[in-house]
């Protein structure tokens, strides 16, 4: 085929079925492999590293094409997804044979998408990672407010949530999506989301739906749901049945998250919090690899959404710490409790398997043993003394499940295959009459050893042997040098294949034992997978109560974890506070502690004491000092405690935090590559707009990212700014001696460094915070420290005197300030003058004016107005 002739019949429905794929790769299926072809090929050839081959031609050019086998393409797939890639997977929905019959020799086997793989729609376990989430979540705005609806469909949770558009940004990364979608044309939308067509985001179509999946007459029984995260509901499942080609995965009730539930964090903040990954990337260095003792991966990702989402309702917190608290007291329950809990498969994602209609025996045997184990743990918690109330909440959810989980012990075998091909997963004794076919087919199984037996004896061939296999199945075989008198014609036997070194016969007795066990055997098959529809039907019928053991027993194993990790480190429970205060004392970094003892140092605790009279601490004192560990340990104690768990502090007492903001400035982060001063001063803007009374936010050497100058003159400005306009709690760590002087003017400011001393000449770092301005800048000391060649250090010594000499003489760079009026002073200072041309304005009657009066009056109005500052 070449320029202008028609593509194949082939080609032509590759294209039509392509077109459907859309923006996703198209597995096409041909025989044993899927195949892709052109822009496809190309990618997947280089993402799987394959070889790139070509086929025909299209308008003239050969057609790039590639392909991978059928029976592996899992792995595969695996690799595509994790490159970013999806997946439409095309496949024959006739046989060859069947498309002949319809239409003649020529005829093209009939093939349709059956199912798009995309990162947010996996369920297969090989592809999915225990301890983490795998989220889904649509986002559309309705009349000026966000909806957001977020579902993990391996486990079936969803909820819906309603943001301003400030809060977009800190709701979708706390959410953490593997993949996203929104209306097309939507202006905020985040750059990765997938467009999908505006008409499926009503809130009508999604609330008909939802009503629908869960068969009741309103939601109200489920929460209160706004328009917003009703439309984006509708999104969210179109986009699933889009996905599945009209078939749905397990969808739980919804669950309706009101933003202000939650401690707010921007994305700035939760990645230079490093709270579910390390700067890095990976968990390693992370906040949630140094607190997760989960024994579960149910319980991880649990942990995980915990701490992507603080409280900041006290109750709700004190509920998780009082939970916590019981099981720290009593070492013995909790190890009971954790053996218990770590022998308990992944209730959560078997479920979502078995609904979503890709279960196997062994996912119905998973849930046969955890929802049993569930039960044990229920009655072994139910005998205890002064539960905490949380608990008593959760027990009911742990039982219920008497008669499926009967019934599965005696239908199901005790460790039962992940294939359901082969049969062999419905226990004895359960159904008589697929007992009576095993019986037929092991007698004839029996039979057959006897029969081997006999033939030895009438031949009186030793070597004489009965064996199976797939193509033949069962025959006899005999060496060849013994062959002979079985070839005669009454021997008995029938030639079937001869070997190198052996002879193949059929017998009659043979042959009928044999058809008897393929009989027995596949009515015996076709018993099991009856069983296993009745059995997967049950568990689907149960899906709600099912999942509702899952997260209790998820909740659990998050509680004896935090309960361990607390006294794993000496961890203590925090005191929640009415009032804005921080009070820490013996505070510990959980993820340096833990670097630093891995290498067998000690980390130095320290106090942190925030109160309204005194909440914006400037820190300085040298590089490497300790600063940044100190601003984030309190940040991570704050996140810990209103996750409801301990925290690694002495004490802690700890004021309701709305919203954590923590910045980092520019040149920390310049290795990434992606933050420049812009950024820095962007994320800046975000803080003084947003964080209020009840906030908490550090900030990092903020203002170093461009001159001395006027970083100098930013940080003051903006401590000024948060201590003045924000009152929130604050901690400023800062090497510009010259924002000392603030303390003078702001009165609920305080000075602090991290100390260190020099000892013969050496610089020693104490990492202990201490009151008042740092006495010097160790700049120097530190660069001798890093290994600084000694003649550039002494050459250094040497500018810095004369530096030094001219500060003295002049005031240094801070001289000026001495007069700088205050910031509240200053800005209302602006607002005077402005009111004045605005009193001006407001009482001119503009109509008694002469063209030549207006025109004086113009000018004198501009003069007013170039005299602001
Ligand atoms: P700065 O922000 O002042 O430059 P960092 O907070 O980055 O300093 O700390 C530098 C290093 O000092 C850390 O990587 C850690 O090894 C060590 N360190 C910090 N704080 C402590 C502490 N409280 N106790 C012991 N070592 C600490």
């Amino acid at each position: 085929m070449s320029g202008s002739a028609a593509p194949t019949p082939m080609m032509a429905q590759y294209l039509a079925l392509k077109a459907e794929a859309g923006d996703c790769l198209l597995f096409y299926r041909m025989g044993d492999f899927f195949e892709l072809f052109f822009d496809d090929a190309k990618l997947a050839a280089q993402v799987l590293d394959i070889a790139l081959t070509s086929r025909g031609e299209h308008q003239g050019v050969p057609i790039p094409m590639c392909g991978v086998p059928a029976h592996s393409a899992e792995g595969y797939l695996a690799r595509l997804i994790k490159a970013g890639c999806r997946v439409a997977i095309a496949d024959q929905t006739e046989t060859p044979e069947e498309a002949k019959k319809r239409g003649g020799s020529k005829a093209l086997v009939a093939r349709d998408i059956v199912r798009f793989v995309t990162a947010g729609t996996l369920t297969e376990e090989a592809l999915l990672e225990p301890r983490r989430a795998n989220v889904l979540a649509a986002v559309c705005e309705v009349r000026g407010t966000f909806g957001i609806a977020a579902c993990d469909i391996s486990t079936g949770r969803m909820e819906l949530e309603e943001c301003a558009p400030d809060r977009l940004g800190a709701a979708l990364a706390r959410l953490g999506a593997s993949e996203l979608v929104a209306p097309e044309g939507l202006a905020d939308a985040p750059a990765e989301a997938i467009a999908r067509p505006a008409r499926d985001f009503s809130s009508d179509h999604g609330e008909a739906r939802l009503k629908a999946l869960h068969e009741v007459a309103t939601l109200d029984g489920f929460g209160s749901f706004t328009r917003a995260m009703l439309a984006a509901a509708g999104g969210l499942v179109a986009y699933l049945d889009h996905v599945g080609r009209g078939s749905l995965p397990l969808l739980l009730p919804p669950v309706a998250r009101a933003g202000e539930a939650h401690l707010a964090m921007d994305e700035a903040t939760r990645a230079s919090l490093e709270i579910l990954a390390s700067s890095q990337g990976g968990r390693r260095g992370s906040l949630i690899e140094a607190v997760d003792r989960c024994v579960t991966g149910a319980g991880a990702r649990q942990l995980a959404d915990d701490l992507s989402a603080p409280l900041t309702d006290a109750a709700a917190i004190e509920a998780r710490l009082a939970l916590v608290g019981w099981l720290h007291a009593d070492p013995l329950l909790r190890g009971d409790l954790r053996a218990v809990l770590r022998a308990i498969p992944d209730l959560g994602r078997a479920l979502g398997r078995v609904v979503a209609g890709r279960g196997s025996p062994r996912d119905l045997g998973q849930l046969r043993d955890g929802l049993s184990e569930a039960r044990r743990i229920h009655d072994f918690l139910k005998g205890r003394s002064e539960r905490p109330a949380l608990l008593d909440a959760l027990l009911p959810a742990l039982t219920g499940h008497g008669a499926l989980t009967d019934l599965y012990a005696r239908a199901l075998v005790a460790s039962p295959p992940t294939e359901r091909a082969q049969g062999g997963f419905i226990a004895e004794g359960y159904d008589a009459a697929l007992d009576e076919l095993r019986r037929i087919s092991g007698d004839a199984r029996r039979a057959i050893a006897a029969l081997e037996a006999r033939y030895r004896s009438d031949t009186g061939i030793a070597a004489l042997k009965i064996r199976h296999n797939g193509v033949l199945g069962y025959f006899v075989e005999v060496p060849a040098r013994s062959a002979d008198p079985l070839m005669a014609p009454d021997s008995g036997f029938t030639h079937r294949q001869t070997m190198a070194g052996a002879v193949r016969f059929n017998a009659l007795a043979l042959h009928e034992e044999a058809s008897r066990i393929a009989q027995a055997g596949g009515h015996a098959l076709a018993a099991e997978e009856a069983h296993f529809e009745e059995l997967t039907a049950l568990a689907v019928a149960a899906r709600h109560a099912i999942a509702a053991t899952a997260a209790a027993l998820a909740r659990l194993d998050v509680a004896a974890g935090q309960a361990e990790r607390a006294a794993e480190g000496g961890w203590s429970r925090p005191e929640i506070a009415a009032e804005p205060v921080l009070v820490i004392e013996g505070g510990r970094h959980p993820v340096v502690e833990a670097a630093l003892a891995a290498k067998g140092e000690r980390f130095v605790a320290n106090a942190c004491t925030l109160s309204p009279q005194d909440r914006l601490w400037l820190v300085g004192g040298p590089n490497m000092g300790g600063k940044s560990t100190f601003l984030r340990q309190n940040a991570l104690i704050v996140l810990l405690a209103q996750a409801g768990g301990f925290v690694p502090a002495e004490t802690a007492r700890i004021g309701l935090v709305d919203r954590l903001f923590s910045r980092v400035g520019a040149s920390d982060n310049l290795a990434r590559g992606r933050s420049t001063f812009m950024v820095e001063m962007v994320e800046t803007a975000a803080i003084l707009a947003q964080a209020s009374e009840r906030s908490f936010v550090i900030l990092d050497e903020v203002g170093r990212g461009t001159s001395t100058y006027d970083g100098l003159a930013l940080a003051w400005a903006v401590v000024e700014a948060v201590h003045g306009v924000n009152r929130c709690r604050c901690l400023f760590a800062t090497h510009y001696h010259e924002l000392s002087r603030l303390a003078e003017s702001c009165e609920a400011l305080s000075l602090h460094h991290v100390r260190a001393r020099e000892w013969q000449g050496d610089l020693v770092l104490l990492h202990e915070l201490a009151e008042g301005p740092a006495d010097r800048s160790y700049g120097l000391a530190v660069a001798k420290l890093a290994g600084v060649p000694a003649p550039v250090v002494a050459r250094a010594k040497a500018v810095l005197d004369r530096l030094e000499k001219g500060r003295a003489e002049t005031g240094g760079i801070a001289a000026g300030l001495g007069d700088l009026p205050l910031f509240a002073a200053a800005a209302e200072q602006q607002e005077e003058v402005v009111d004045h041309l605005r009193q001006r304005l407001d009482a001119l009657d503009v109509d008694a004016l002469s063209p030549r009066e207006a025109l004086d009056l113009l000018y004198e109005l501009k003069r007013e107005a170039a005299r602001l500052p």
